[in-house]
């Protein structure tokens, strides 16, 4: 049998959008109603896909605004990024925006002048399928139709220009966590195969 692998997740979004409840629900399996929105905590979970096993660590984060400074923590060994935000929130679709652009700068693997990847200066930037920041955008809490502010629509076509897989779910309902775990191991199982150093 192929060996586990370890794989380093970090959820990441606004307050209040569900990270918690998606990542509990995905580990626990039960939905909380109430969870201290300051905790950042670290589960363990896991998981097979492709007849292969993955070992998860999930970094439920405590949470970002357009103005947090991201903590190392959060970037060092981390293999894929789920970004969350509500869709019963504008500011939270708003500041997911912002997440990842700072996402882009502090880990950009799209060889930008800027970046600290990019090693060689006057070799051109790698643009390949695998160099892309392994990402899941997820629009959480589909179940409150009536609250909806952010269309399914915006949420795709946002992913769409970060080369990111997309998916709406409802921690409540629990029809979608683990899907979007697999679609994170699978957007990191992708990027893994770059033959450019790096
Ligand atoms: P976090 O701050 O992003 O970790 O958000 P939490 O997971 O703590 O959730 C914030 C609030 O939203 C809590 O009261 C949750 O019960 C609620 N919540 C989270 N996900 C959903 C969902 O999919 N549907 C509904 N109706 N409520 C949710
Ligand atoms: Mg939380």
């Amino acid at each position: 049998m192929a060996p586990l692998k370890f794989r380093k997740i970090a959820v990441l979004g606004y307050r209040s959008v569900g990270k918690s409840s998606l990542t509990i629900q995905f580990v626990e399996g039960q939905f909380i109603e109430c969870y201290d929105p300051t905790i950042e905590n670290t589960f363990n979970k896991t998981i097979n896909f492709d007849g292969q096993d993955f070992y998860l660590q999930l970094v439920d984060t405590a949470g970002q605004d357009e103005y947090s400074m991201f903590s190392r923590s959060h970037t060092v060994d981390v293999h894929g990024y789920v970004l969350v935000y509500s869709v019963t929130s504008m500011k939270s679709f708003e500041v997911i925006k912002v997440i990842h652009s700072k996402l882009l700068d502090m880990v950009g693997k799209i060889h930008r002048p800027s970046s600290p990847h990019y090693a060689p200066p006057l070799e051109p930037p790698c643009f390949c399928q695998m160099c892309r920041i392994p990402t899941v955008l997820v629009a959480n809490k589909r179940d409150l139709s009536k609250q909806r502010v952010v269309q399914t629509e915006e949420g795709k076509k946002l992913a769409d220009s970060w080369g990111a897989a997309f998916l709406e779910s409802s921690a409540k309902q629990n029809d979608t966590t683990v899907q979007i775990f697999k679609m994170i191991i699978q957007e990191i199982e992708k990027a893994d195969g770059c033959t450019r150093d790096r």
